[in-house]
């Protein structure tokens, strides 16, 4: 495994790979490594015959009143693990390789969320811009075949499609199923922020997403009430909810109705950690 800090070196190594008619997989990640990130990692070992996995905290996704600052940075641990996954590159370039003179004005993507901005993006402004420059950049950088996400983040993943498709880069967009804990909580390199009090308060956040999911699989299809019977629910155990929506999959808009395929996401503070899940449901007729 190769550690790489320079966007240059990286793009002259993976060129010559390129040459060789080797596909190129990808996986960008924030470091603070767990086994979301891996089973990744692993999708991206068995279909590609070089893997590049990146570490960047990027500074430029994250609000002044967020967590870049004490953002978890475990580099030892994390560069052991890809080793353990036979990853080929490591990227980790500082914050000044990427933006050296800042991010031009008319550089950085603008996102178009139709009448309003939905789910995360309602709350934090200026996030999916960041992720999306900094991806881009990556693309760029990588040129993979193939690049892999996970459902977690699914309204990033959606940002993403819409980007690879906006600006032809021509990639194959994986998603892959959410990792969780044994008790349901979806892994987060933020879970580590929270107390044993509020570890178990966390719980609630996937069950009552699994509530939703359920009580629409047996046949229940009043949204609105199914919506607000879980916020009840979810109120008794965090410390606020941030948003709890039943969405379209692709347009990421509260639906009025029922429909086959609908994504449950919510967002919700517990103690001062932000926490973020959804479920991808589907029902019959
Ligand atoms: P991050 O390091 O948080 O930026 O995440 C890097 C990638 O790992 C993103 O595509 C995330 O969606 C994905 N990821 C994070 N947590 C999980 C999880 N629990 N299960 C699956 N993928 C995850």
């Amino acid at each position: 495994m190769k550690k790489i800090t320079k966007a240059r070196d990286l793009h002259e190594l993976l060129q010559r790979s390129r040459s060789k008619g080797r596909t190129i997989g990808f996986v960008p990640t924030m470091g603070a490594l767990h086994e979301g990130h891996l089973s990744l990692v692993r999708a991206a070992r068995r279909e590609n015959d070089v893997v590049v996995v990146s570490i960047f905290v990027n500074k430029l996704q994250f609000g002044p009143k967020e967590d870049f600052k004490k953002y978890p940075r475990p580099w030892r641990r994390d560069l052991a693990l890809l080793r353990g996954e036979k990853v080929d590159f490591v990227f980790m370039p500082l914050h000044e390789e990427m933006y050296s003179e800042g991010p031009k004005l008319g550089t950085v993507p603008n996102l178009n969320w139709g009448q309003s901005p939905v789910l995360c993006a309602k709350y934090r402004p200026g996030h999916f811009e960041g992720v999306a420059t900094v991806v881009a950049k990556f693309f760029n950088i990588v040129r993979p075949d193939r690049a892999y996400f996970g459902a977690k983040d699914y309204q990033q993943v959606k940002v993403i499609e819409g980007l690879n498709r906006d600006l032809n880069f021509h990639i194959k967009i994986r998603m892959l199923p959410t990792v969780r804990e044994k008790d349901g909580l979806a892994m987060s390199s933020r879970n580590q922020y929270l107390t044993p009090e509020e570890r178990r308060r966390a719980r609630s956040l996937f069950e009552t997403l699994f509530g939703v999911r359920e009580r629409l699989g047996k046949g229940a299809r009043n949204l609105k009430a199914v919506r607000l019977s879980a916020i009840q629910r979810l109120k008794r155990n965090v410390n606020q909810v941030q948003y709890f929506e039943i969405v379209d999959p692709e347009t990421l808009r509260p639906l009025g109705k029922a429909q086959s395929k609908m994504v449950a996401a919510a967002a919700c503070f517990v103690g001062k950690t932000r926490l973020i899940d959804n479920v991808i449901i589907r029902v019959r007729g």
